[in-house]
């Protein structure tokens, strides 16, 4: 059986497969979303999420198809004036594109791709409403200090502060106070089918949609203040990814059993171990020079014709994903998510030192 290695969608949590006959027998699908199980539900994986993540009960739980849906969701609620984007590789770009897209004013702030940012040199504009960072970049395997990104807080007293956690949540342990909004999709390291996109927001972001949303004209479905009333009575606009959050909580549940502590602590060998074989071998390297930028969960190696090394290890039923778009010829990505078990990762970093 190949085992998936790919940076999202990747190879599924070990428990999924009991989960989904369970899920099957239990008929979780047929469940009205408006009915009291699916309250239920919603409640506990708020809480199950809660437990895992560590974010206050002033944040709301928001369900949306996937990431890509919240970057539209925070611009036409959560930007009056301008939105600041900082920008680092492919998927930073991307929701600064949105923002483009959808007419509002922008800042671009933007380095090297495969880079991490020198914080003391960013000025956010006064007047920006939201703050856009990916915390870890699934295109280039670049992750910034969280330390760095809490700064950025205090560069605007009224900006929100958001974080695309797609591919490393929950493996940084995030300080909520410090940021105002979070967000991930679940095929990456929650090992999920796709199609479950994860938005918490607190307060402040409802606050500024409750002003900002009569300037901005919004899809019905994706006001903020809308979703966020009813995500305190457990509901949704619209018919949800049932199936996808039953999931959901019961990874969360298994995470919270195995302890996230022990999740992060396997996460930082299995990275060690992989960059350390990436280092020593003489036909590649790590993509991202600076150690204190290394991603934790998609580790991003660099050489002459990638592909050569992709279908070696496909050879060896070893699924790692190619580079993404101007990288595809010279990088190689290797998801290193909760799933992936620390015998998997070393037999994996022993096929690679066997390359040549
Ligand atoms: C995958 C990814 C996204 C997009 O997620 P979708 O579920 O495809 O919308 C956004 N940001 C980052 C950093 C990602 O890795």
């Amino acid at each position: 059986m190949k085992t998936y290695f790919t940076p999202g969608p990747s190879a599924l949590y070990y428990t999924v497969q009991d989960h989904l006959r369970t899920a099957y027998r239990e008929q979780i699908a047929a469940i009205s979303h408006r009915g009291e199980d699916f309250k239920n539900l919603y409640r506990d994986t708020q809480s199950n999420l809660q437990q895992l993540l560590g974010f206050s009960d002033d944040y709301a739980v928001i369900f949306l198809p996937s990431a890509t849906e919240v970057w539209s969701m925070l611009i036409s609620n959560c930007v009056a004036k301008k939105s600041s984007h900082i920008v680092n590789g492919a998927f930073s770009e991307k929701f600064y594109n949105t923002a483009k897209t959808m007419k509002v004013p922008t800042q671009l702030i933007e380095i090297d791709h495969g880079e991490g940012f020198q914080m003391s040199g960013i000025n956010v504009d006064e007047d920006a409403d939201l703050i856009a960072i990916v915390h870890n970049e699934t295109s280039t395997g670049v992750s910034q200090p969280l330390e760095d990104i809490y700064q950025l807080s205090q560069a605007s007293q009224h900006a929100l502060l958001a974080i695309d956690g797609v591919s490393s949540i929950p493996h940084p342990d995030l300080d909520f106070e410090k940021i105002d909004c979070a967000y991930f999709s679940v095929q990456k390291c929650f090992g999920l089918p796709a199609g479950l996109g994860v938005c918490l927001v607190n307060r402040k972001c409802l606050e500024k949609a409750q002003v900002g949303a009569g300037e901005r004209a919004l899809a019905a479905h994706q006001s903020l203040p809308k979703m966020f009333e009813l995500a305190t009575r457990h509901q949704t606009v619209y018919t949800p990814n049932v199936l996808g959050i039953y999931l959901l909580n019961a990874v969360c549940k298994d995470m919270l059993m195995k302890g996230i502590d022990q999740i992060r602590r396997e996460t930082e060998y299995k990275a060690a171990v992989l960059y350390q074989t990436l280092s020593s071998h003489s036909l590649l390297q790590p993509f991202v020079k600076q150690p204190e930028y290394r991603s934790k969960t998609v580790v991003v190696g660099e050489m002459e014709n990638s592909k050569r090394l992709i279908e070696y290890l496909s050879s060896k039923s070893m699924v790692v994903g190619s580079g993404y778009g101007q990288f595809s010829n010279d990088h190689f990505r290797i998801a290193n998510f909760p799933t992936h078990s620390k015998e998997h990762v070393e037999q994996l970093a022993d096929f690679i030192a066997a390359f040549e």
